[in-house]
């Protein structure tokens, strides 16, 4: 580790990259582009490696909920992924936070740091999203949304936005902190769980997974995963689900109630569906919190009025938020639950478009898919 850190040490960007650019929807090319120059307090990143998530094939064919130019991402040589890790390249001017050759992983938003939100610390909800551009230029930051991400070789990178990475972790676990910061974030910032209280997590995708895990790390009591999926069902209790509750084969809401007693006093719904969205209402106990932490396409229609009548709070969530990423970091590096069980497979950055359709079709169970800049990267499922 020492000789690579040592020369990497010299590592001298290239003035040009190759990065996949969002054409019309579904249509990306591997184009050579130039390499970002830093600017005051950011830093160039070299990517090594760049996790596929759900919002990713979002914006591929629709577009939402990245924002270019203040409009639609699409033929505006806009480079999406925003799940990345990699290495310092260089430095902008006055930055002393990290040396070039520090290993680094990120989170997505910088944002502007003057809007009342980011004021409060809330920087995923900043006000001047997408304002990045000719006059609006705010300096808003939200890498694979409203600037360029990763699906590349290089970015540039607010300082704010990164978080070292152990030695010992692997650049695919690496790049999944952004989704436990997430899952953290919603835990503990939103919901202020504490230890003991009982959580319900619905949907074992990457967010609910690392929810479970999280929760169980934070001390919640007990840990309930709701799944369809038994592959999937079985790495959520890897990751320390107490209970697992198959929604084909049970009556979820009851289940819930029998393993709880009154209800859960916090559910995060990470599937989003109508029937997801009022099993949360209907599992939670009085004066109990959900977070939604999946984005419905259209209106649901659910129980208010039982929501209303028990004082039960509800949370939307956006994404990771006040540094939520540094404190899931700090789990993972003590390994205090193996987030690497959610990566499945990793493919070449030329191989994105199979990476893309593997992640999109659940081929071979994929899970999290990784794409790796590496020139020994694998091709395939995770060995
Ligand atoms: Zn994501
Ligand atoms: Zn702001």
């Amino acid at each position: 580790m020492a000789d690579t850190a040592t020369a990497d040490k010299n590592m001298t960007p290239p003035d040009t990259m190759r990065a996949w650019v969002l054409g019309d929807p579904q249509e990306l090319t591997l184009k050579e582009k130039p390499v970002p120059v830093p600017g005051k307090a950011e830093v160039l990143v070299r990517i090594d490696a760049v996790a596929i998530c759900a919002t990713d094939l979002e914006i591929l064919s629709y577009g939402t909920p990245a924002l270019i130019e203040g409009g639609p991402p699409f033929n505006k040589n806009f480079t999406p992924g925003h799940e990345y890790m990699g290495t310092v390249a260089a430095l902008g001017p006055g930055v002393d936070e990290f040396e070039i050759g520090d290993r680094v992983t990120v989170e997505i938003h910088a944002g502007c740091g003057q809007c009342k939100r980011c004021r409060m610390g809330m920087y995923t909800s900043c006000h001047n999203y997408g304002l990045n551009y000719g006059d609006k230029d705010k300096g808003h930051r939200a890498n694979g949304f409203t600037t360029n991400g990763g699906f590349a070789e290089y970015a540039v990178n607010n300082v704010n936005t990164l978080i070292r990475v152990p030695d010992h972790m692997s650049d695919e676990e690496a790049t999944l902190v952004v989704t436990a910061g997430t899952s953290m974030y919603g835990l503990t910032e939103l919901g202020g769980l504490v230890a003991g209280e009982s959580v319900v997590v619905i949907g074992p995708g990457p967010i609910g997974l690392l929810a479970v895990a999280v929760a169980k790390a934070l001390g919640a009591s007990p840990v309930i995963l709701v799944g369809t999926r038994e592959s999937r069902n079985e790495i959520g209790r890897q990751l320390g689900a107490d209970y697992v509750i198959n929604a084909r084969e049970e009556d979820v809401v009851a289940r819930v109630k029998e393993l709880t007693g009154k209800g859960a006093d916090y559910v995060v719904d990470c599937a989003g569906t109508e029937t997801t969205v009022n099993q949360s209402v209907h599992m939670t106990n009085r004066g109990g919190r959900i977070c939604l932490a999946a984005f419905p396409k259209s209106a649901v229609s659910f129980d208010l009025g039982a929501l209303a009548v028990n004082n039960i709070y509800l949370y939307g969530i956006r994404g990771e938020g006040r540094s939520a990423t540094h404190r899931a970091m700090a789990f993972m590096a003590e390994k205090r639950f193996d987030a690497s069980l959610v990566h499945t497979h990793t493919f070449a950055l030329e191989e994105l478009p199979t990476a893309l359709k593997y992640a999109k079709e659940r081929i071979d169970d994929a899970i999290k898919v990784v794409v790796s800049t590496r020139p020994d990267a694998p091709n395939g499922a995770k060995k």
